[in-house]
This record gives C-alpha cells, structure tokens and sequence, in this order.
C-alpha cells in the first residue's frame, strides 16, 4: 500500500489548487513536495521592484476563493503571495507541505502500480498518483555571454533579487529587456546613477491601465459577491475576445498593432529611441507586455537603451559588438527562464524503465498538457502546450486540476490501479495541436521562450481557453489504458 494517494511536487498556483480541491472531496492523503521553505512558486522567487501580475486579480485568483479585497486592479507581488497563504491557511493545507522536501526522481513501479519518489536526502515516498506542478517559469535562465564571470560587482538574476545590493547612485546595466524587466526598470530607474537597458529585441506593449480599488468598492465586492463574479466574467470574456489578436491578419490583431504603436509614440518622441523599441515581428509572437510605466521610464535622462548586441563582459563593463565600453557597477540580467524542457532536475521514470527525457527528446508533449504515455498515474499541471498569451493561468490550472480529479475517481470506480494514455491518443492530439499553432502568431516570425531552438511550439496552447475547457471537460477512456488492480 502506497504512503500515499497523491504526492504534488511544488507548492504553486498549480499544486496549492490541487490540494485545495482534493481536501475540498474529503481526501486527506496527500503530500505537498517543496523543495523551498515557503509556498508561492513564481510568487515566492520573483520579488524584484515592482513584480506583479499583468493578468487583473479578479482574474488571476481561484474560482473557488475569489478575493473582494484586491488592492488593485493588477497586483503586486507581496499580495499575491499573501493570498496564497491566506488560502492555504484556510483550507488547512499546511499540514500536507513538507518544505525542503526536494524531489530528485520519481519512478513508476509496475509491479506494485504506484510512483517511488526519491527526496535528496535519501527518503523514499510511495503514493498511487504523482502530480507535477513545477511550472514552467521556475529555472532561471542564464546567459552564456564571454567574460561574464570577470564582472567584479554585484550581479543577480531578476528572479533571485539580491535585496541587499543597494543601487542607489549606482551604475546600473540590465540584460534584457521582457515581462520581468518591463516591471522593475521603472522603479529602480528613479533611484540609480545610471541605467543601461540591453535589449536584444524589441517588445509590443500596450498600456495596463492599472488603478487602486476605493475601499468602499472592495466593500461592495464583498458584501455583494455577484459584483465580483461580475468583474472577474467581464475581465476574463474580455481577454477571451482578446484571442483574435492571435490570429494573424485578423483585424483585431491589426487593431493591437496600431494601438501599440500609437501608445509607443505618445510616449517616445525620440525617432532613435523609437525605432530601437519597434518591433519588426507581427503582435503576438512573444508575450504582449502591459505596462503604464515603462516607456516613461526609458525615456528618462539616466537611461540608455543599448540595441547593438552585447559582445562580452568585463570587470566593470558591458561592451557591444561595435566596441563601446559601458561601465557599470551592477549587472542585473533579466534574461527569463529555461522553459521547453518541462522538467528541471527531476528524472521521471515511466514504464519499462522510460524516461521524460526520452519521451520528449525532440521536445515536451502530453495529452493536453495533462498525461503522458507511459507514464500511469502521472499528470502535470501547467505541462506542455498549456501557456497563455491572453488570458489567466489560473482558469487553464483549474481546468487540469477538475480533469485530474475526473480521471482518478473513473480509475477507482472501475476498480482498476491506474490510467495510462495511449501512445496513439497523445499522438493524434499533438498533431493537430501542432497543426493549429502554425495558424497562431506563437508561430510567426520570431524567437520566443514559448518554443525550441528548432521552431516548435512547445509551452503554448493554440486557441481561446473555451476550446481547452471543452478538450478537457471529460476524461475520455477510449484514450486511456486501464491498468488492473
Ligand atoms: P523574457 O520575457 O523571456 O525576457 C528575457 C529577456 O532577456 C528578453 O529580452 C531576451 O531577449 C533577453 N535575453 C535572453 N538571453 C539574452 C542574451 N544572451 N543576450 C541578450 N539578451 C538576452 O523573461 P522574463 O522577462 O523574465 O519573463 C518571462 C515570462 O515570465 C513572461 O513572458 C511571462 O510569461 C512571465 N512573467 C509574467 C509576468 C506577469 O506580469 N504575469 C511578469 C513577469 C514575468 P530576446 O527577446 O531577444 O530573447
């Protein structure tokens, strides 16, 4: 018998929500694996100057725990992580979280159908179905550039803020120019000496429209809970309409193309600077940035934007191909994640001795972004092909999560051990999945973090989010091999 019945690794949006909901049907055996020593994920690691959410929090919230007292419109780190704790509080989750618990492997044992799941440290735990909510965003991507580690000063990863550097004065140099930096550019920009921005590629952003909430309007949403129901429909049909502008060539995506640019030259009067920050590739391609601030901040006197290609890096210097030395005192790159492998440091191990790894040797995929052939009982949660561009995490999370719940419960009322999706099952799905991401802007002309070296697709879902709640409204055995008790 299994230690047991669920292990969740990770103890993010994806995993919390699961554990939720399992509590919620009176399932009491489960475990929380976190390698860290507090919950949060993504929340938990970015705490740069001004990380937040560009997705509204009406939205990016549980269905199940809606909030009435979000601040603002787009929340700030500090809040979100505060909610997080605040549900896990409330629906008694924190005796389920092992913290510093890292999981270094996972393997499927066929001859007593259940997952062996080694901790660093030595531990080995037994549960009968294994849920992966590592996420996608949690590996921070470093950059090979010649003479980096020559850099004298302080130098940190936007998801791993040193807090104790004080930029103050200082001359700042900042690799990269995406979501991440977007955030934080313009609230250290104020307080340095200087700031040089190295861009690699331009971003379309569009403006946020970000505001507090009065608080006799969080009275209202929470003595009259309707009216947040009503914010958090009207936010999320509003993003869906939003999917048009993914479809290139549709007039909603010429529509966002204008208005970036509009908003672009409303704000950068400088032909140069403009031209650096107008992207040459359709809307879409890469995450659209929303932002009130950030173009105001890169046109401030202490800032340069730097488009020529960084060549390498010296003791207190970042010089460009073109030979111009730029010193600086503090590197910060804002250089994203690593995001196509799905995987981290954990080795899973499936049937007859198969790994992820070789599974997804020319790139992850599952059966929506949930199971993987070969792989009985084990389904991940914000897995492949389940990113966004236009809409919230969380309502995709909530779709995986209700559709992993579906498929334990058919495992038990068929009195079998396990599930396990056919190769056939997951290859069909892929392929027409495939096939319909080369419609998307995901597959325009660009590099992005959403796909590999090699062009495909491997991080985004490839429509609106009805068409996942539809795909995954009912597990469907007829893909599925039921493993006997
Ligand atoms: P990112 O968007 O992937 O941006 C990384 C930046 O670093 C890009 O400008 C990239 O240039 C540049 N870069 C990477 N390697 C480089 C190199 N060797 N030399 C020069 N430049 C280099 O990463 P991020 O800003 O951390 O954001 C990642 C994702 O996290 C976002 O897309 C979003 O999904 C999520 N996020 C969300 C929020 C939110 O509000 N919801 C906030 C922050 C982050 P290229 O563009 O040329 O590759």
């Amino acid at each position: 018998m299994a230690d047991y019945k669920v292990a969740i690794l990770g103890a993010g949006f994806g995993g919390l929500g699961m554990a939720a909901r399992l509590k919620e049907r009176g399932e009491d055996s489960f475990v929380i694996l976190e390698k860290a020593d507090r919950i949060g994920g993504t929340w938990r690691d970015n705490t740069y100057p001004g990380s937040g959410c560009d997705v509204p929090s009406h939205l990016y919230s549980y269905s199940f725990e809606t909030n009435p007292g979000w601040t603002r419109k787009y929340s700030l780190q500090p809040e979100i992580q505060a909610y997080m704790e605040r549900v896990a509080g409330k629906r008694g989750l924190g005796p389920h979280i092992r913290f510093h618990a890292e999981v270094e492997s996972a393997r499927w044992d066929d001859a007593d159908g259940l997952w062996r799941i080694a901790l660093a440290g030595g531990e080995t735990l037994t549960a009968e179905n294994f849920v992966a909510a590592w996420g996608q965003l949690n590996r921070p991507a470093w950059p090979t550039i010649e003479g980096a580690g020559d850099f004298g000063g302080p130098s940190f990863h936007s998801a791993r803020w040193d807090h104790s550097v004080d930029l103050a004065g200082k001359r700042v140099a900042v690799i990269g120019c995406g979501a991440s930096a977007l955030q934080f550019i313009p609230r250290i920009a104020p307080e340095v000496g200087t700031l040089t921005v190295f861009q690699r590629t331009p971003n379309w952003v569009v403006p946020r429209g970000d505001r507090g909430y009065h608080p006799l309007e969080r009275l209202l949403f929470k003595v009259a809970p309707w009216v947040l129901g009503g914010s958090r429909a009207f936010k999320y049909w509003i993003k869906e309409y939003g999917w048009k502008a993914f479809e290139p060539g549709s007039k909603m995506s010429e529509k966002f193309r204008q208005g970036a640019l509009a908003y672009l030259e409303a704000h950068v009067k400088d032909p140069v600077l403009r031209a650096k920050l107008t992207p040459d590739y359709p809307i879409g391609c890469k995450r659209i940035l929303v932002a009130d601030d950030f173009y105001q901040a890169l046109v401030r006197p202490n800032v340069e934007v730097v488009a020529d290609p960084i060549a390498h890096i010296e003791a207190d210097a970042v010089v460009t191909a073109d030979g111009t030395r730029r010193e600086a005192d503090v590197l910060i790159y804002a250089t994203g994640f690593e995001t196509n492998s799905f995987m981290g440091v954990h080795e899973v191990t499936g049937r007859n001795g198969l790994t992820l790894s070789e599974a997804w040797a020319d790139g992850a995929h599952a059966y929506l972004g949930v199971t993987v052939a070969g792989f009985p009982n084990f389904f991940m949660l914000y897995g492949p092909n389940t990113n966004l561009g236009h809409n919230s995490i969380i309502f995709m999370l909530e779709r995986q999560i209700d559709y992993v719940l579906q498929a334990m419960a058919l495992v038990k009322a068929k009195g079998a051990r396990a599930l396990d999706v056919r190769a056939d099952a997951m290859a069909r799905f892929n392929e027409e999945l495939q096939r319909d991401l080369k419609g998307t802007a995901f597959a325009a002309g660009c590099a992005s973090w959403y796909k590999t070296a090699d062009g495909r697709i491997t991080n985004n879902w490839s429509g609106p989010t009805t068409a996942y709640r539809r795909a995954t409204a009912r597990v469907n055995l007829d893909d599925y091999a039921l493993i006997p008790l």
